[in-house]
């Protein structure tokens, strides 16, 4: 009650922007850990487009535009292990944050061409999870490539996304000999990317929230990847408004079903 006490007494636009369920502070999650670790690794402060603005450490986005309360709550058995090209994590519009904030089995780790993480190797061995390297089928040979999601029993399908620029992944697909033996998942996707903030250089290609989305949806659990979906469209919305500096109408349909999402 404090806090929205205080939120109330902020500005005109904080106010209107007031959301109708206590914030909470998430304890940090695999992305967010994996950005300040970037971070203290860098030798200049990154500077991000944009990132002169106030941001709240949680969503990213600036206070009057806080995306936090309406992070969906979903519980799901699947697992999302990302791999994440040098400065992904910190990048404000990076979407492998919002799956890290919808999925709790989120992994995430940095990528590097001449080592890996001792503790990714651990993930994509451990017999509970039944990894899926997420990636067009056209570039592995055709014996690994899966079109479907069929978890041998006791197992839990494990995505394996790279979140890149398309480039970048094509590099990451070719240089990490420890995802050679995983099945390959190639996606078809039937929709237009919703991701309007940031196209990779061939704008047919979904953003990393909208493949794991789908896949989530292929593993069977459409809630939660309509959630991420919604999630997303969110985040867009709220980041381009916060950007643009124009209030945003959070009684319209999408802020309606993400309640449901609570
Ligand atoms: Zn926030």
């Amino acid at each position: 009650m404090e806090a929205s006490g205080n939120r109330a007494q902020g500005d005109r636009l904080g106010a209107r922007l007031q959301p109708p369920f206590p914030m909470t502070q998430p304890v940090p999650h695999a992305v967010a850990r994996l950005r300040a670790e970037r971070l203290a690794r860098s030798l200049k402060p990154f500077v991000a487009r944009g990132s002169r603005a106030e941001r709240c450490p949680h969503c990213r986005i600036q206070p009057s535009h806080c995306l936090c309360a309406w992070r969906p709550r979903v519980s799901s058995t699947v697992g999302v292990c990302l791999l994440m090209h040098d400065i992904e994590a910190l990048k404000p519009s990076n979407t492998g944050w919002l799956i890290a904030d919808v999925i709790a089995a989120t992994h995430a780790f940095g990528w590097a061409r001449t080592a890996v993480d001792p503790a990714l190797l651990e993930l994509l061995g451990d017999p509970q999870w039944q990894p899926y390297l997420v990636f067009p089928g056209e570039y592995a040979s055709p014996s690994r490539v899966v079109e479907t999601v069929a978890p041998q029993p006791g197992r839990k399908p494990l995505f394996v996304l790279l979140d890149a620029t398309w480039t970048e992944a094509r590099k990451m697909f070719r240089k990490s000999p420890y995802l050679d033996s995983l099945p390959v998942l190639s996606l078809t996707p039937a929709q237009l990317s919703r991701y309007r903030l940031r196209r990779s250089t061939r704008g047919e290609h979904l953003c990393t929230a909208e493949v794991a989305a789908l896949c989530l949806e292929l593993a069977g659990d459409s809630h939660a990847g309509a959630a991420l979906d919604d999630y997303l469209d969110a985040f867009s919305q709220h980041y381009l408004a916060a950007k643009r500096r124009l209030p945003l109408d959070l009684s319209d349909a999408l802020h309606q079903r993400l309640q449901l999402y609570r």
